[in-house]
Parts: structure tokens; C-alpha cells; sequence
């Protein structure tokens, strides 16, 4: 099955931390976008999903798309399921910012078919959520993942960010507690990453607030997985956790390799060694495809060996690990990571432990450097 990618670039303001591409304020470029986006899906009409496979996921990530009216989002459902063969009941996904909808809002994503909300609560301190520069109180996160319950979406992600500066241990947990007591399907918890471009980047580099302490992250970390796994929670992957059955398709669409593509200002596609990724600005990707045109900005084809370590970072992410015929002839590094704590191995597979996973990308790049 295939993944569909579609970045919604728009964005009531800015967050402090982020460094993905949005514009504020940018209503008025809502409809040529919808436009192009349509002309975009068509261009893809006859290669995408590739070799007769099915749409199985389709993703609204942003950006903010429920900043998008949810009739342009109907619009784009209708022309995607004109444009592409899907299986019948595709996971529809929006990432939804807390602050941008109501109880209609949500009652027409699910009629339209949306069956799964990504919610962007990062925290319920309004302190953190303050520092982070989010639009929203923790009172409004709430609310909108109770309306979201009482619209019958039975499926809800909730996105958190930990290792904030200043975070306590205590402010974490109370977060992760509201966060359990609200007993959401999936969460993704995330480290929180920084770039010196960003306001929050430029107050820590510049020691106005200071940078988290790296090993009281690590424990947060480690007492997250914990927490999560004794409230149902599988850690299914380094970030995310789901009660069974309820992973996400199109997130683990992209660490299993499936082919997707990606719409949209700055959106990625993956498809068998092809990468490509489109120009970020939105006013060039208008602009490009009002002539008609792929508004590709790069591409790249892999080789066997990038393939290979490609395939092992992802697997690697995922609990499931990689087949340890992947690493056929490196059994004594092997045999070391699992006597570091860091690795497991069963029968014909390996993965990561949860303190291996915080290594995840170092021990991939590890082995595919051993000698064969
Ligand atoms: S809402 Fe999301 S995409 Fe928009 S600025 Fe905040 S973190 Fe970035």
C-alpha cells in the first residue's frame, strides 16, 4: 500500500521551536494553493501509486490544516479519490492545532471521511505552552480532544514535546497523566529540537533561558516508555506509542518503506530508489504549476548500499527491528550491543531496547560501516 503526503502550509503564527515551513497570515493564498494542489495531484495521475498498488494512507500534516476551511479539504479528498486507486477504507489523518476548530469543524471532517485526528497539544502547562509560543491554553487542548471524543473520532493521536528548558520531571508527568486520563489511541512524544534560527534557538544560544539538561532528558525518556507501557501504551517506535491496533499506517508507511508522495510547499516522496522534494516557497509552487509544471526542486536516486542503510535506520526505529540477515556476518557487534543493554535479538530479527533507541541512527551507521 501507498502513502499520500499533503503539507498545508499555513500557520497563525509562528511557534518559538519551529523550524518546518509555514506562513503566517497568508489567507489569501489559500485558494491558488488549493488550485495548484489539484493541478499537482493530476500531474501524478498515471504514476502514482506505482506498480498497481492502493492508497492506504492519506496525511493532511502541515503546517496547520485545519487552518484550511474543511470544505476546501473536501474538495481535495473528492479530486484525490478521482485522481488515485485506494483501498476501500483508507486512514485519512489532519493534524488538528488545538485554537483552529469546533465541534462543526470536526462533525464535517467526519462526515467527509477523516477517521483519524492528529492533535498538536506539545503540553498541559500553559507556562511550557507559553515559552513555546503555541496559540492555545491547556484548557483548549482539552476541550478539543473532548469534542473530538463526542464526534465519534475513536482514533486521536496527541503530539507532546519533553526536554523543554526548565521542564521539571514533575510538570512532564502531570502532562503525560492528562494526557493518559484523556485515553487517547496513540501519542507521539517527542525531544524537543531546536534550531539557532528560531526564537526559542536564539534565547538558548544566547543563555537568556537555559539549554535542558541532556541526562535529565534521557530520564524523562526512559520514564515516559515506562509510564506509557504500563498504561497500554505499546512503544512501537522511538517517539510514538499506540494501544494495539491503533499505530499509525501512514507513519509506519515510512519506516517500512513503502513508496509515498508528497504534495505540496517542501513535501518529500519516496518512491523505490527515487527521492524527490518540492520547492518550499509557496508562492514559486503556485507559480510552477499555474504552467503546469512538477514544482520538483531536488531529486536523488539511491544505490544499493544507501538502500541498504536506509532500510536499516528505519527498521531500527521500529520495535519490530530489522531481519538479522540484514547484518549477516556483524553477529559479534551484535552479541556487544546486547550485552550493552542496547539491542535484543530473537531468533531471526534484532532491535533496539528503549535505552538503545535513543542511539538509533549512531548504531545503524555503526554497522553499516563494519566491515562484511
Ligand atoms: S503550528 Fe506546527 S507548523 Fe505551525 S509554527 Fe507551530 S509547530 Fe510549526
Amino acid at each position: 500500500m501507498a502513502g499520500l503526503y499533503i503539507h498545508i502550509p499555513f500557520c497563525k503564527t509562528k511557534c518559538a521551536y519551529c523550524d518546518f515551513y509555514s506562513e503566517e497570515k497568508a489567507e489569501h493564498l489559500m485558494l491558488p494553493f488549493i488550485d495548484a494542489l489539484t493541478r499537482e495531484s493530476d500531474l501524478y495521475r498515471n504514476t502514482f501509486p506505482p506498480g498497481g498498488e492502493k492508497l492506504g494512507s492519506i496525511y493532511f500534516g502541515g503546517g496547520t490544516p485545519s487552518l484550511l476551511p474543511s470544505d476546501c479539504i473536501e474538495i481535495l479528498l473528492q479530486h484525490i479519490f478521482l485522481v488515485y486507486p485506494s483501498v476501500s477504507e483508507p486512514e485519512i489523518t489532519i493534524e488538528v492545532n488545538p485554537g483552529t476548530v469546533n465541534s462543526e469543524t470536526l462533525a464535517h471532517y467526519w462526515k467527509i471521511g477523516i477517521n483519524r485526528l492528529s492533535i498538536g497539544v506539545q503540553s498541559f502547562n500553559d507556562s511550557e505552552l507559553s515559552l513555546l509560543g503555541r496559540i492555545h491554553t491547556a484548557e483548549q487542548a482539552e476541550q478539543t480532544i473532548r469534542t473530538a471524543h463526542r464526534t465519534g473520532f475513536n482514533n486521536m493521536g496527541i503530539d507532546l514535546i519533553y526536554g523543554l528548558p526548565n521542564q521539571s520531571p514533575r510538570t512532564w508527568r502531570k502532562t503525560l497523566e492528562r494526557t493518559v486520563s484523556l485515553s487517547p489511541k496513540h501519542i507521539s512524544a517527542y525531544e524537543l529540537t531546536w534550531n539557532q534560527s528560531t526564537p526559542l534557538g536564539k534565547q538558548i544560544t544566547s543563555n537568556l533561558i537555559p539549554t535542558p539538561d541532556k541526562a535529565r532528558v534521557v530520564n524523562m525518556y526512559l520514564w515516559t516508555s515506562a509510564f506509557l507501557n504500563h498504561h497500554g501504551y505499546e512503544h512501537y517506535e522511538i517517539s510514538n506509542f499506540a494501544r494495539p491496533g491503533y499505530r499509525c499506517l501512514h507513519n509506519d508507511g515510512y519506516w517500512t518503506d513503502k513508496p509515498y508522495l508528497g504534495l505540496g510547499p517542501s513535501a518529500h516522496s519516496s518512491i523505490g530508489d527515487k527521492r524527490f522534494w518540492n520547492v518550499s516557497d509557496i508562492h514559486d509552487y503556485i507559480n510552477v504549476l499555474s504552467q503546469n509544471r512538477l514544482p520538483i526542486a531536488g531529486e536523488e536516486t539511491i544505490n544499493y548500499d544507501q538502500t541498504l542503510l536506509e532500510r536499516m535506520m528505519l527498521g531500527l526505529r521500529r520495535k519490530e527491528g530489522i531481519p538479522l540477515a540484514w547484518i549477516n556476518r556483524k553477529t559479534g557487534e551484535v552479541d556487544r550491543l546486547i550485552q550493552a543493554g542496547l539491542m535484543s535479538r530473537e531468533t531471526d530479527r534484532i532491535s533496539l531496547t528503549t535505552r538503545g533507541f535513543l542511539l538509533a541512527d549512531e548504531v545503524a551507521l555503526h554497522m553499516a560501516a563494519l566491515p562484511e
